[in-house]
């Protein structure tokens, strides 16, 4: 290979010395910055007052900048990112290959520098919220012993209530369902319940706005729903999802940007926000998605699988065919999904939750019991729940009437 000159720059040592170790100083810099929030983050007690007075201005500050515009300035840059870490890949190897060592050093000084101007601005809205208090949201308190009768009478009345929306609710020809508003109304809609039904300090008084993609199908690609990036305040949601998917994601991310950061509480945030939404789409998409917590009452409190299969068959055939369209559309998408929930359940571990994408639905707890043969003969078991999880606590708290 022809030997090719390194720029002058590279020829000046002390001009080099100089450029390199004032970007590693401030490497330092920030790599302290994200230890001092590391050693904060042990205290829920600071993560509590720094979620509610900085975290929450600085998303409200990034709301002014980025909530007027029509398209997702995350997904702008996603796409820089990816951009430079190529071309700064590019650049280190052509010049490793030059055997420009200096200069392959300062880019590779250059690109970390990047990638710590990035972790540090993400680390001052981020870090410290992922160990807050619990998400306040109103849930049952009492024991797992509950009236037999009562529970069933309150399965079959969430399933009446679910037909009920699933027949009321806006569909095209097809039958599919639609938002009638679009992207813009569910948006006013969710905020509107938000405002209302969450009142407890513990929220943010944020409006981050619900952003679809120009190319969703690369989120789809990686089967993900809907992203919530603090540095933008914006709700990406995905939009070659079926309806269901696409509202879900919505009140989800919604809930992120109103302070529920981790997973497990920005599911039960959401779920709290549609089952009382005044939005009959939102309401449906609610009950919809929890219709199995629900129905697992019947076997881990009642003991009875087959009531659970009885009130299966009560249920709509729109209802039916909502779980059909949603699975068709899921189908065509996801073809990159392994490697989305690897980098999802990396960095939800590195966010400090150490269970990772099963931070997403906490189990119950219970015990298998065996119980009385069916037809068959053959024994059965099911579990006895002990403890419900946060999702059936609320449900209990909101539905069971003894
Ligand atoms: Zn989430």
């Amino acid at each position: 290979m022809a030997e090719v000159k390194q720029p002058r720059l590279f020829e000046d040592k002390k001009r080099y010395k100089k450029r390199v170790s004032g970007k590693c100083v401030a490497i330092g810099v920030m790599a302290g910055v994200l230890i001092i929030f590391a050693l904060l983050k042990l205290s829920v007690e600071i993560c509590e007052w720094y979620s509610r007075n900085i975290s929450s201005a600085l998303i409200k500050a990034a709301n002014a900048l980025t909530g007027w515009l029509p398209f997702s300035v995350f997904e702008v840059l996603i796409y820089l990112a990816a951009a430079l870490t190529i071309s700064f890949l590019i650049f280190i190897i052509v010049a490793l290959c030059r055997k420009q060592f200096k200069r392959a050093f300062n880019s590779f000084v250059d690109l970390a520098l990047v990638v710590f101007i990035v972790g540090t601005v993400y680390g001052a809205f981020a870090i410290l919220p992922y160990n807050r208090k619990e998400a306040d949201i109103p849930l049952y308190q009492g024991t797992t012993e509950l009236d037999e009768e009562a529970v069933y009478a309150m399965a079959e009345e969430y399933i009446d209530a679910l037909n009920a929306l699933s027949r009321s609710v806006e569909r095209n020809k097809n039958g599919e369902l639609i938002i009638p508003g679009g992207l813009e109304g569910l948006n006013e809609s969710l905020q509107n319940t938000y405002e209302e039904v969450l009142t407890s300090d513990y929220f943010y008084d944020t409006d981050s706005h619900l952003k679809k993609w120009l190319w969703p199908e690369l989120m789809s690609a990686f089967s993900i729903s809907g992203v919530f990036f603090a540095p933008t305040a914006e709700c990406n949601v995905c939009t070659a999802y079926y309806t269901t998917s696409v509202v879900a994601a919505a009140a989800h991310e919604m809930a992120h940007s109103k302070g529920a950061v981790r997973e497990a509480d920005a599911n039960l945030v959401s779920y709290y926000i549609m089952l009382n939404s005044s939005d009959d789409l939102v309401r449906y998409v609610g009950y919809y998605t929890l219709v199995s917590d629900m129905l697992d009452f019947i076997v881990g409190v009642n003991l009875d699988p087959e009531g659970r299969e009885e009130l299966m068959g009560k249920l709509s055939d729109e209802y039916f065919a909502d779980v059909r369209f949603a699975a068709q559309y899921a189908e065509k998408q996801g073809a990159l999904g392994g490697v989305g929930s690897f980098f999802n359940d990396l960095y939800l571990k590195l966010s400090g939750l150490e269970d990772g994408t099963d931070n997403y639905s906490p189990q119950d707890e219970g015990d298998m019991v065996e119980i009385s043969p069916g037809e068959n003969g053959e024994a059965q078991t099911v579990l006895r729940i002990t403890a419900f999880n946060d999702v059936k606590k609320m449900l209990v708290e909101m539905f069971y009437q003894k």
